[in-house]
Parts: structure tokens; C-alpha cells; sequence
């Protein structure tokens, strides 16, 4: 599995910083977005290093968005949002920060505004929560 040792999603999956993880199979890893545009922002990503969606195959592009779709369903039963945007960037210029493919999972309230960058870093210990909320919907 590829991995960039400057990535760091890469050394969220190698161990090396820390995450609140949701759920992991052997293609993707999905965690909390640690700096959450809205209560229960959450992203999924690929183990195999890939910067962005011409990166990847078309079977791994549909592994991910299984997964994405997944999540999306446990957030929705979980957290009854409003809506849920389902985004992904490719290059700078398109907003992406992160150089390692991922879709977010942003669960949306009537009224909030629709900002699409990162805000603060919150506690991690914070989001526990809700991450349990959403690991126990993506088990039932
Ligand atoms: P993008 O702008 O699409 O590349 O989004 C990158 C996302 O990764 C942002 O929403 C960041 O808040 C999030 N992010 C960056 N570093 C971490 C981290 N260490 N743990 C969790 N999320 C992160
Ligand atoms: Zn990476």
C-alpha cells in the first residue's frame, strides 16, 4: 500500500498522529474532520496514497464512494441534519488542502451558512460523542 511520509493522512493511517476514527476496512479509513465545518463533518479516504481523483482507478473510486455513501447514510441516521453535503476537491484551485483523495461528509442545518473552508482546530476529545453516535448507526 502506498504510503508519502509527508502526507498526513498518510501518518494518520500509519499510526503516527492521532485520529477519531469511525470505521476502517482494508481499502478505506474514515475518521472526524478535526477542524468541522458543522457538528459531525467527517471524511473518508483511500489507504493507498493517491493526491486527488485523477489518481486513482475507476474500481478504487468506487470503493471510495461506497464507503462515502455509507457514512453519509450512518450520519444521516444518526445526527437527522437537515442535509448532508457530500464533497470532494481535486488541486488548489478547487479548494483542495489536503494532497491525499478524500470526500467529506457534512451534515447541514437549515440557515447555516455554506462556507466550504476549515475553521479552528476543535479538541479531539470533543468529537468522541458524536463519533461514537455515527460508529453505532454504521454497525446497525
Ligand atoms: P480539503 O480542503 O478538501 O483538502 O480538506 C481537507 C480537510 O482535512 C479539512 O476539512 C481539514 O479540516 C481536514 N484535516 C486536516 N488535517 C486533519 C487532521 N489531522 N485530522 C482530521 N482532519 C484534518
Ligand atoms: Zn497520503
Amino acid at each position: 500500500m502506498s504510503s508519502d511520509p509527508n502526507c498526513i493522512f498518510c501518518k494518520i493511517l500509519r499510526g503516527e498522529i492521532g485520529a477519531v476514527k469511525l470505521h476502517e476496512d482494508a481499502d478505506t479509513l474514515s475518521f472526524m474532520d478535526v477542524m468541522p465545518q458543522s457538528p459531525g463533518h467527517c471524511l473518508v479516504i483511500p489507504k493507498r496514497h493517491a493526491a486527488n481523483i485523477h489518481e486513482i482507478s475507476a474500481d478504487e473510486a468506487a470503493i471510495l464512494i461506497r464507503a462515502t455513501h455509507r457514512l453519509a447514510q450512518a450520519v444521516k441516521l444518526a445526527l437527522q441534519p437537515d442535509g448532508i453535503g457530500v464533497y470532494q476537491f481535486n488541486g488548489g484551485a478547487a479548494g483542495q488542502t489536503v494532497f491525499h483523495i478524500h470526500f467529506h461528509v457534512i451534515p447541514r442545518t437549515s440557515g447555516q451558512d455554506l462556507a466550504l473552508h476549515a475553521r479552528n482546530m476543535v479538541d479531539p476529545a470533543s468529537l468522541q460523542p458524536i463519533a461514537a453516535k455515527i460508529t453505532a448507526a454504521l454497525q446497525s
